[in-house]
């Protein structure tokens, strides 16, 4: 077999990749079909595909290539620290600088006493880390049958085991067995499509005070954590109303359970601030990391441990690990990212300049006769598609069929913007300039016209 390269025909490698290649929450069958898309290299937020397209990505890869594309001084930290020390473990009392480096920066720039690292390969392995670290804190406590976790209906926390079954994906739980036991999920704060009549303000306090219902249904002395991203990412970059946050705080200081946060996407400027839970004004025990950690140059995750959590796993073996667990060139990698972020002011211009810019163009497509709510914090961002804004309707086809046809007029207008059922979402790299703003918001806008007039085609849309 000849070599495989980017230079082999489309047509070429798309055959190979359906005959041999597995694709994540993909249909097969449908990769076989349509043949997917090939990207061979990318530069700052734009991607070059198999056929010379440039494409100017919305999603930063998926959600994490934070400080774009082509970054040469992550290349290099990478070839140094392979040349130095390409692996070596941190089980059984061995450590090496890149795992200790980065373990003391984030202890850093995390907020409170957020002191403590513990290194996995991803955030799916990060948070499987969380679920095991809670259980065995209150255990160790001498509650072990503190070992409830709540979590939420359609959010994200990766799609191993444990944290498939922290999400709260009806899709993911329908296969192998999911949720395992004593995961709860309470109802997500998405008013759009579930408010009905309440004002969003009402709707909020509503649904964190689902928390407190379920704490007292299972009882107090059963629930040990409660895990929720401050910003839903993947389930449609939903926004919860100013009042959900402050009361979940409240019932989780209330019953003293562990809040993680679970910053994988919302971490490292996504917000506008180094973490999503800054942003909202939340205190967690325990964070998940992963993604913008290295700007998705290197797999890597962590859970950042507060240090009352810390002094108690601290005393006892903790009998877990991977094999990559700090894994020196991801941890080189992820720190000399850090440094870009931070020395490079990147989180301070998204605050400062574009994510307000962004968000004054984001929010105008709300104009557009298909488009309800606009919601964006920093450089995360969605669109409620809908054919009814007065009434919030949903679509008269399965939820998604829209969605997916915005989401393939914009892959053929060379936009990179992702659909969740029928909300459209963006989550940019954190360099977009406001030039590179301009083109995203024309292409959404083309592509919504486009997809409009499918739409009405299909009576979809009222003509
Ligand atoms: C992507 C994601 C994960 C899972 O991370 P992987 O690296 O894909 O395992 C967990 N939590 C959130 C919020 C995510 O967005």
């Amino acid at each position: 077999m000849p070599a495989i390269t980017n230079h082999m025909p489309t047509a070429e490698l798309q055959a190979l990749d359906a005959a041999h290649h597995m694709h994540p929450f993909s249909t097969q069958t449908q990769v076989a079909e349509k043949g997917a898309r090939i990207i061979t290299s990318a530069d700052g937020c734009w991607l070059t595909d198999s056929e010379g397209e440039r494409i100017l990505d919305g999603m930063a890869g998926l959600w994490c290539v934070n400080v774009g594309y082509g970054r040469d001084e992550l290349a290099e930290a990478a070839a140094r620290q392979m040349k130095e020390l390409p692996y070596y473990n941190t089980f059984f009392m061995t450590s090496h600088v890149p795992a200790i480096a980065l373990a003391a920066k984030l202890a850093e720039i995390a907020p409170g006493d957020l002191n403590h690292v513990f290194y996995a390969g991803s955030g799916s392995e990060a948070n499987d880390t969380n679920l095991r670290m809670v259980r065995t804190y209150w255990a160790e406590k001498g509650q072990p049958e503190r070992n409830i976790i709540l979590a939420r209906t359609n959010g994200y926390h990766g799609s191993s085991v444990g944290s498939g079954s922290l999400g709260g994906m009806a899709g993911i739980h329908s296969q192998g067995g999911l949720p395992i036991p004593d995961i709860h999920h309470i109802p997500q704060p998405d008013w759009w499509s579930e408010g009905g009549d309440m004002t969003p303000e009402d709707f909020g306090l509503a649904r964190a005070q689902e928390l407190e219902k379920a704490i007292l249904h299972y009882g107090p002395e059963r629930v040990g954590a409660f895990i929720a991203e401050p910003v839903q990412g993947a389930g449609g970059v939903i926004v919860a109303p100013d009042t959900y946050w402050p009361e979940i705080q409240r019932i989780v200081d209330k019953y003293g359970i562990l809040l993680i946060a679970d910053e994988v996407i919302c971490g490292f400027g996504r917000t506008g601030q180094w973490f999503g839970s800054q942003t909202l004004n939340i205190k967690p025990h325990i964070m998940t990391i992963a993604k913008g950690l290295s700007s998705g140059y290197q797999p890597i995750g962590a859970s950042i441990v507060c240090d009352e959590v810390n002094a108690v796993i601290s005393a006892c073996e903790f009998n877990h690990g991977y094999t990559y667990s700090g894994h020196p060139v991801a941890c080189a990698v992820a720190l000399e990212n850090i440094r870009l972020l931070e020395e490079e002011g990147i989180v301070d211009k998204v605050g400062a300049e574009t994510a307000p810019y962004l968000k004054e163009k984001w929010e105008s497509l709300a104009d557009h006769p298909m488009v309800g709510e606009a919601k964006i914090v920093g450089m995360m961002a969605s669109i409620a598609l809908t054919p009814d804004k007065t009434t919030r309707a949903a679509f008269a086809a399965d939820a998604g069929t829209v969605g997916y046809m915005c989401r393939e007029r914009c892959f053929a207008n060379n936009l990179v913007m992702r659909h969740v059922g029928d909300r459209m979402i963006i989550s940019p790299p954190l360099v977009i300039s406001k030039e590179e703003i301009d083109i995203l918001i024309d292409r959404a806008r083309t592509s919504l016209d486009e997809c409009m007039a499918q739409a009405k085609e299909k009576g979809l849309f009222p003509a």
